[in-house]
């Protein structure tokens, strides 16, 4: 008899006024949006913390530490070979050790020497 139920059913548009379903989260006349969309939105929590930690490592940007007592007896058993410049990482001064037999022993026994003077560690850059 009267249309209460359908009137139950259905909403008004607040943008044109047209009936729709009551539902409806768009209009279907206009389509402009009549609900929010309830979109269940997991919280992300966004940890933007900076857990970047500056260590700072007390070191010089090219100084490597080098143990004493490893390039002593590196160059004590190996110097002609310049086992002691590669392990302080010039390799050009190693290779130039290995055919000069570490500058004709001279190097090697300089090195020698220069290397129990040292601190320990020591750096080299
Ligand atoms: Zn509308």
């Amino acid at each position: 008899m009267d249309r209460n139920e359908e009137i139950r059913e259905t909403k008004f548009c607040k943008e044109c006024g047209e009936k729709i379903d009551r539902n409806a989260v768009f209009c279907t006349h206009c389509g402009c949006m009549v609900e929010n969309i309830q979109v269940q939105q997991p919280q992300i929590v966004i940890n933007n913390s900076n857990q970047n930690q500056n260590v700072n490592v007390p070191m010089a940007s090219a100084a490597k530490a080098r143990n004493k007592w490893v390039a002593f007896f590196l160059c004590l058993f190996l110097g002609y070979f310049g086992a002691h410049k590669f392990y302080e990482g010039k390799a050009g001064m190693g290779i130039l050790y290995i055919f000069t037999f570490g500058l004709f022993a001279i190097g090697w026994i300089v090195d020698c020497i220069v290397l129990l003077c040292k601190k320990n560690p020591y750096y080299v850059d």
